[in-house]
């Protein structure tokens, strides 16, 4: 399995549009990994994790070509997760041309909010045949539990409770027997969570840092959720010393600037993303 990470960053962006706080300034002033896109991350060459405003020129930048791409997992239709006016360029008004089919793995809270979006876009129907046909895409509706077989993928769909107006996912995907946890937008592990969590042994898990260590202001995971998290996985077998575990959408609220930030998480068994990584496993 290969994955490429498009982006890490939660919100807008890292730094903040127009923030002037000490971590986004100093973040302006370092670049390199301090600069953070929306958080989206590709599998192989052909599966997609949500389709955020920054993911298709993230592509590019980073050696991936968004035309072969076969899968769409979103874990919820956010505007930072969910960018309609990328998925509405497959229309053949855009004169788009030889358009892969796209399978879509979403929930049914997501794909209505979806429809929305693209509703302002376009008059595109997410759910009719004849706009299937046209941009020649499938739609999986998935819930918690679900578990899906689809091209080469085992896909798992798990309740992130981050938001139950747009039924909010989180995923594990297995790929020629190595599996991987992407688990942002995230509020908690909640118990029926680590009931299916608990059955895998996870190659790679990505985790929501959205906030540091006492400044969760809701919705998501933060730093020290982030340790306890690691810590009980480790304890139940779910990961080991081999597994690789990263905070993703990262905010600047109780962060830092990405060094700083990565030598606490080693501390704790765990890394900071940033956007560009490749791993292979
Ligand atoms: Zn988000
Ligand atoms: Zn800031
Ligand atoms: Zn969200």
């Amino acid at each position: 399995m290969k994955i490429t990470v498009l982006g890490t960053a939660a919100a807008t962006s890292m730094p903040l549009t127009f923030c002037n706080c000490d971590v986004c300034k100093q973040s302006r002033i370092l670049g390199g990994k301090n600069i953070r896109k929306r958080s989206s991350i590709v599998i192989n060459d052909d599966l997609l994790i949500d389709m955020g405003p920054d993911s298709i020129n993230a592509c590019s930048m980073y050696g991936i070509d968004a035309g072969k791409i076969k899968y769409l997992l979103q874990t919820h239709s956010h505007s930072d997760h969910f960018d309609a006016g990328h998925f509405v360029t497959r229309w053949s008004d855009y004169a788009t041309k030889n358009l892969e089919h796209l399978d879509i793995i979403c929930s049914k809270g997501t794909a209505i909010d979806m429809n929305h979006a693209i509703n302002e876009n376009e008059a595109i129907d997410l759910f009719a045949k004849e706009w299937q046909d046209d941009l020649n895409y499938g739609l999986n509706i998935v819930k918690h539990g679900d578990k899906l077989e689809i091209g080469d993928y085992e896909i798992v769909a798990i309740d992130s409770k981050h938001d139950s107006r747009v039924e909010g996912l989180i995923y594990i995907v297995t790929y020629n027997g190595k599996s991987l946890l992407y688990g942002t937008d995230l509020l908690e592990i909640s118990d029926e969570a680590w009931n299916i969590i608990k059955n895998y042994k996870l190659d790679v898990v990505f985790l929501d840092q959205t906030y540091g260590k006492g400044y969760n202001a809701g919705g998501h995971l933060d730093a020290e959720m982030i340790e306890v998290y690691v810590s009980k996985m480790k304890e139940e077998g779910i990961i080991d010393d081999n597994s690789l575990v990263y905070a993703t959408h990262i905010s600047h609220e109780g962060n830092d600037i990405h060094d700083k930030m990565e030598e606490l998480s080693t501390n704790y068994g765990y890394h900071i993303a940033y956007d560009g990584i490749k791993l292979e496993i």
